[in-house]
């Protein structure tokens, strides 16, 4: 192994060292179990400081090319190889290189993680945000999905318009109307589940360190997209009745924010509902500041128990609010037909937007959704829904009450997908979600909801998903995990000072 330095040229004499040493590894120079020299040999060889050469291991060692082993020294690491790859050699890219500043940006644990927990036979998952496999309205669809196929010619397997098909977006606006929030079909942009408006939205409306502001706790996704696009995010706590108003007049007065994020029915994660009084107090607000606001309605239409309050699109007489609404709880999240609905000159942005990203959401898909509503259907099957879900929400409540250690609180929500669990005082969720995981039972643990990413002593738990019969079961398993984690812990105060819901 040859190693040059020049003192002169600029770059620090260890990033030279790490540059000779990965261009011998990946052009194969070094192969994989070389041992290079021991620190101290290399630093007298290339007469310089030891801490320079530790330095150049440490960063190699990052990249994944070298290793230390008990009595091998510092050797060159094979690539990652596995059975379904094809055999690595010394000259494949390593892509964390070649990454963008944004890629970077995303954490790890993310939706896949959530979806393959939901996807193992021997896990009770109470993590995933997903509709009932058993009560989706299947055979409705699939015969409608013949008639569409068979009796159209396939004519809706061409390109649909960017903002969507205009019987569809008729339908939308007829079933946005139908809940107070009346809209024209120009007024309403058809995306591939809310997730993908949220992004567009953030795009269209955001600069790098343009201000956020967003409940805490909240749908972890949206902070991902808020962040990436370069935004500084203010969480505001939520209670009983919703997202705190006084600290969001505070924050306007004071920050000027750029948006307001809000899931105000049935909020994901904690379940609450923004009060009558409070919707109205944030409409003002909006209005008296000129800050829109982003209402994402995933949840609106599965309620369980009292009466239904307006949508803040009902209430918006200034033209502020963005509505962002989904079939995804209220049919199939793999039928990717989510809505938004906002002024003419927003959706024209989005649809010069939309060209780059995917052009238009999935033509069948759109058409399918489309005729079920047209028919009626959307109403019976949501009658069945909620019924359905109501009925498990029941049966998780009462297997907390008979399950629950002590100290142990949670919310009961009139509607949605979450129950929001405060854990007994010092229980960490990222231990719990390890003992829970041999348990077999699955949560998410609130930190993933914090606009601060703290560890709140908090995890969501949703009961639409699993089945009626593993969820008493799901919670007892749960409860013991939490018993022994409490078990283990030493007494003490709570882990940070905790938030007012529950
Ligand atoms: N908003 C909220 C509040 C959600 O909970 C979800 C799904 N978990 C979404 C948006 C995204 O839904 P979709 O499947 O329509 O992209």
């Amino acid at each position: 192994m040859t190693i040059r330095l020049e003192h002169n040229s600029g770059t620090p004499l260890y990033q030279q060292i790490v540059e000779q040493v990965r261009a011998m590894v990946l052009n194969g120079t070094l192969p994989a179990g070389y041992r290079l020299p021991p620190e101290r040999k290399l630093a007298d060889a290339l007469s310089v400081n030891r801490t320079t050469i530790l330095n150049a291991y440490r960063e190699l060692k990052a990249e994944g090319l070298i290793g230390s082993h008990v009595g091998q020294g510092t050797v060159v690491l094979a690539a990652q190889e596995s059975e379904s790859t094809p055999p690595a050699t010394a000259s494949r890219p390593i892509w964390s290189h070649y990454l963008s500043d944004y890629a970077g940006q995303f954490s790890q644990f993310q939706m896949n993680d959530l979806l393959d927990f939901a996807n193992r036979t021997d896990v009770i998952s109470f993590a995933t945000g997903m509709a009932a496999p058993e009560c989706g309205p299947a055979e409705a669809l699939r015969g409608i999905e013949e008639r569409v196929l068979t009796e159209d010619g396939g004519q809706y397997l061409m390109h649909s318009p960017v903002e969507g098909f205009h019987s569809l977006r008729v339908e939308i606006a007829g079933y946005m109307s139908q809940r107070g929030a009346y809209c024209t079909p120009g007024e309403v942009f058809v995306t591939s589940g809310s997730q993908q408006g949220i992004e567009l939205v953030a795009q269209a409306l955001l600069n790098p360190g343009d201000i956020v502001v967003m409940e805490e706790p909240t749908y972890f996704p949206a902070i991902q997209v808020f962040k990436a696009m370069g935004a500084r995010i203010m969480g505001v706590p939520v209670d009983e009745e919703g997202m705190q108003l006084s600290v969001l007049e505070l924050l306007l007065q004071r920050y000027r924010p750029k948006l307001i994020y809000t899931v105000p029915t049935f909020h994901n994660p904690t379940g609450t509902e923004l009060s009558m009084e409070r919707r109205k107090w944030l409409m003002a607000l909006s209005r008296q500041y000129r800050i829109p606001v982003v209402e994402d309605d995933a949840y609106g239409e599965l309620r369980y128990d009292g009466t239904a309050l307006p949508t803040l699109k009902s209430m918006d007489s200034a033209g502020l609010v963005i509505h962002l609404n989904t079939f995804s709880k209220m049919i199939y999240p793999g039928l990717r037909i989510g809505w938004v609905v906002a002024d003419r000159k927003l959706v024209d942005t989005l649809i010069a937007i939309r060209q780059v990203v995917d052009i238009h959401t999935n033509c069948l898909s759109q058409k399918i959704v489309e005729r079920f509503v047209a028919s009626g259907q959307l109403g019976t099957h949501l009658e069945t829904v909620t019924k359905a879900y109501r009925h498990k929400r029941d049966t998780m409540l009462r297997a907390l009450r008979q399950y629950a250690p002590e100290g142990m609180r949670w919310t009961t929500p009139a509607g949605g997908y979450y129950i929001w669990v405060t854990l007994p005082p010092g229980v960490a969720c990222d231990k719990l979600l390890h003992r829970a995981e041999r348990h077999k039972v699955a949560f998410v643990p609130g930190t993933l909801f914090s606009t601060t990413g703290q560890e709140t002593g908090r995890m969501r738990l949703n009961f639409t998903f699993a089945a009626e019969h593993q969820i008493e079961p799901g919670i007892r398993r749960l409860c013991e995990a939490i018993r022994e984690t409490v078990a283990q812990e030493p007494e003490g105060a709570p882990l940070v000072e905790r938030n007012p819901i529950v």
